[in-house]
């Protein structure tokens, strides 16, 4: 667990609901979490077009709103392209940034990401870095560096005190919607070397503060192992956040 760090439970829906399943969804995990003293920080990041909708089942509510991505902190001529203002208006405090599906399907390098996670801060979004080897990569011993090279990517150019703001969520590829995640062992791991780096690109204020999360088949019955890691401070959960008891369950279980 944490050491004065607020863990946090991000729910990432990926390319899913349209805007009253979403409502539903948002409802549904409000519902299942009604009551409960809430330790960690939960945050929801629906596709962009269910933005508006989960917000509104949320307002009011402890639980936060994030975006699954975004490109610039302004306004301006980028046809297609959303903005951090965009996102604030619409109640989001989070954006998720350099996702492993977007860096394989979209082609999307460390130097793009690194100026995502610039605009969001600029934009005062609190980025959700992902990173993360791939299968290959980890059957070659290159798991540290490979994930140690995003992060310092995307990191080295910040001031001490917006690197401590920065949650970054370390997802093996070959654990996201696998069914086999990380040990938490493997997953403590990686964390504590994420801070390590953290503590020599940005003092060891930034790295005491920074939160990493680890990702990959993140479910309620396996959820408490992770939590009891002393340097992973949550999680980012793709498919067990499309269900909004489950996902109630694994806030409560963390
Ligand atoms: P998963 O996805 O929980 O379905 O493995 C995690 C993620 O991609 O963020």
């Amino acid at each position: 667990g944490p050491a004065g760090r607020r863990p946090l439970l991000a729910g990432n829906w990926k390319m899913h609901t349209l805007p009253g399943e979403a409502a539903e969804l948002a409802a549904a995990v409000r519902q299942g979490l009604e009551g409960q003293a809430l330790s960690a920080e939960v945050v929801l990041c629906p596709p962009f077009t269910s933005l508006a909708a989960a917000g509104q089942a949320l307002a009011g509510s402890p639980i936060a709103l994030g975006a699954q991505d975004l490109v610039w902190g302004e306004f301006g001529a980028f046809t297609g392209a959303i903005s951090a203002p965009m996102l604030r208006e619409l109640g989001c405090r989070y954006v998720i940034v350099g996702h492993s599906e977007r860096r394989q399907l979209l082609g999307e390098t460390d130097a793009l990401i690194q100026r995502k996670l610039e605009a969001a801060l600029a934009g005062g979004l609190t980025p959700i870095l992902c990173v993360g080897e791939d299968a290959a990569q980890r059957r070659e011993g290159r798991t540290a560096a490979v994930v140690l090279g995003q992060v310092a990517f995307a990191l080295a150019g910040l001031e001490p005190g917006q690197a401590a703001q920065v949650v970054i969520a370390y997802e093996p590829v070959w654990a996201i919607g696998s069914g086999t995640p990380a040990t938490p062992g493997d997953a403590q791991a990686v964390a504590a070397a994420i801070r390590q780096l953290v503590a020599r690109l940005h003092g060891p204020a930034a790295a005491a503060a920074v939160r990493v999360l680890y990702g990959g088949s993140v479910k309620p019955d396996n959820i408490a192992g992770f939590m009891a890691q002393p340097d992973v401070d949550g999680a980012l959960v793709g498919g067990a956040s499309l269900d909004g008891a489950a996902f109630a369950r694994l806030v409560r279980e963390g």
